[in-house]
């Protein structure tokens, strides 16, 4: 019976995978030792950046919500699943950024392809960073808009883009990361805000991984350059300096909430985010208001750890974020840096090509609030027999 699975399907994925084992990019999955954590392990992986995943006030925060609510939602959240903390979050989320309506999501994923798939239509031009996140990606080419790419953080292309004429009652959309999350960079969001209100598009903003590191309140790029009045949409996510997981968009009319919850698939027919989450995600907020004050601080320990690589002669470009790559070009010496610097106890990832471009491939190094000269330096030991591979 299960002859067509193995006559034709199997030897079909078989051998789209031996060409992706041929070009080094085969991915695997491995299990990360919790046992690890806690030792003299550096971890430059992931996008805990407050180190809040831990913090005690949000895992009694969980707990109690464990407690009340249990374990899952159950549902999706237009039968039972959105819940009395689901609101109270999503009004957090929009005290916090500074915007009327809100609606939380399961993934960031979701949220993004789910809004990129819906609101630009046919006829449409999304004009999109070259760098954007691969959920923007995957919404864009569903909507059936036309994508154009402009050159990454180059606001001159964008803004030549945008003086080509629209037809009438066509949209243009500007999508954009504030901190790129392959390349930790982000563009001039005062000069975007002056673009829009030159040519007037819809701007929608992914701030995924500037919220906690940046803004007077923790509250992300747009809050720190000033110009949160100018953006239309914003999407962030708890998974990452929130240490919970889940999402959310923030809009200026309450017809783009209403036309979502109505029209996106991934949140009508999807169970809805398990309450812990969203009582973590609620006093992580908390905690990301009392820390913004300490934000200056751990600019300078990005910048000056950027000095440092460059001075030892590694590729990683000047920044404040907490995203710090080190390209090394190709995929064999990026892959054996990684491996090397594990055995070391320095947990990095190796970011291989298609998720960054060909000859692109790079350590990608998450640095924490709690990132001290000590780590640093044992990083930078870890790391200077790659120096030589530098291209
Ligand atoms: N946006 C950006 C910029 C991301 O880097 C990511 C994932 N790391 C997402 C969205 C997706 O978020 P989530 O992990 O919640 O699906």
């Amino acid at each position: 019976m299960n002859t067509l699975t193995e006559d034709l399907l199997e030897p079909r994925l078989k051998s789209r995978l031996t060409e992706r084992r041929h070009r080094g990019l085969e991915r695997e999955l491995s299990v990360t030792s919790q046992a690890s954590f806690g030792t003299d392990l550096i971890n430059l992986a992931d996008n805990d950046y407050l180190d809040l995943a831990n913090d005690p006030a949000l895992k009694a925060a969980a707990q109690e919500a464990l407690a009340q609510w249990g374990c899952s939602a159950s549902a999706s959240p237009l039968i039972t699943g959105y819940r009395s903390l689901h609101r109270d979050l999503e009004r957090a989320l929009c005290k916090w950024l500074g915007f009327p309506h809100g609606l939380v999501w399961t993934t960031g994923y979701a949220a993004n392809s789910a809004l990129l798939s819906l609101l630009p239509q046919r006829g449409d031009i999304v004009l999109a960073d070259r760098l954007i996140h691969n959920s923007m990606i995957n919404g864009i080419l569903r909507s059936g808009a036309r994508l154009i790419r402009y050159r990454h953080c180059d606001l001159d292309h964008l803004e030549a883009l945008l003086q080509e004429p629209t037809a009438n009652g066509r949209l243009a959309f500007v999508v954009t990361e504030t901190v790129f999350s392959m390349d930790g960079d982000y563009p001039d969001l005062a000069q975007m805000a002056k673009l829009k209100e030159r040519y007037g598009f819809t701007w929608m903003v992914d701030e995924a991984h500037a919220l906690g590191w940046y803004g007077p309140h923790g509250n992300g790029l747009l809050a720190e350059a000033g110009v949160t009045e100018a953006a239309d949409i914003v999407v962030g996510t708890l998974g990452k300096a929130l240490g919970s997981m889940g999402a959310f968009t923030l809009f200026r009319q309450e017809t783009v909430r209403r036309y979502l919850i109505n029209e996106a698939g991934e949140f009508i027919y999807s169970t809805y985010l398990a309450p812990p989450c969203a009582a973590a995600a609620l006093q992580g907020i908390t905690c990301l208001r009392d820390r913004a004050p300490q934000r200056s601080q751990w600019h300078d320990r990005s910048s000056a750890f950027r000095r440092q690589l460059q001075g030892v002669g590694l590729n990683a470009p000047h920044g404040d974020s907490p995203i710090v790559p080190i390209i090394l070009g190709e995929v064999a010496p990026t892959l054996a840096a990684a491996r090397a610097l594990k055995e070391d106890a320095i947990l990095v990832p190796a970011i291989r090509p298609p998720t960054v471009p060909a000859h692109h491939s790079r350590l990608r190094l998450s640095l924490k609030a709690s990132f001290n000269e000590a780590l640093q330096e044992r990083v930078l030991d870890g790391l200077k027999p790659f120096v030589a591979q530098v291209p």
